[in-house]
């Protein structure tokens, strides 16, 4: 579980909407997708808003909105960014890369008392724990599986 700010979500939209420029597109592209795309992805949707806007700055204009908790950054060797900020879990294709979102119960007893263990155990202060899937999304379940091509980057 990730750590969620303590905005309302309307608080959150209004913010959002007050934003100019590259900074609001950027935002509106991410809040279009449920793809978790990376930066990259969100250039090249940005893009046919403002032709002329740089990797670097949508680059740059997400790390603000994820600065501002307006935007989630999923870590990984590529990072992917997600505009849905109400909490959830995620599950990642092992075979194609899709990251999907998984609503489930966020508050897990079992893994609370795991987080308690560990910190009296080890000494350390744990802020927060996420828990994530892995598997096969069904696409990629299919028996036809490999005429499916993997996709990297959506
Ligand atoms: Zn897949
Ligand atoms: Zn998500």
């Amino acid at each position: 579980m990730r750590t969620i700010p303590k905005n309302s979500d309307a608080a959150l939209r209004a913010r959002g909407l007050r934003l100019t420029g590259p900074r609001r597109v950027v935002l509106e592209v991410l809040r279009g997708s449920d793809a978790h795309p990376t930066a990259e992805s969100v250039h090249r949707l940005v893009r046919r808003r403002l032709p002329r806007v740089s990797l670097g700055t949508v680059y740059r204009n997400l790390r603000l909105l994820v600065a501002e908790g307006l935007a989630a950054e999923i870590p990984g060797p590529h990072a992917r960014f997600d505009a849905n900020m109400d909490a959830h879990h995620h599950f990642t294709c092992v075979r194609c890369g899709r990251i999907v979102d998984v609503d489930g119960p966020l508050a897990e007893p079992h893994a609370e008392a795991l987080r308690v263990r560990i910190a009296a155990r080890t000494g350390l202060a744990i802020t927060h724990h996420r828990i994530e899937f892995f598997g096969r999304c069904p696409q990629c379940r299919a028996p036809r599986a490999r005429l499916h091509r993997p996709r990297r980057s959506p």
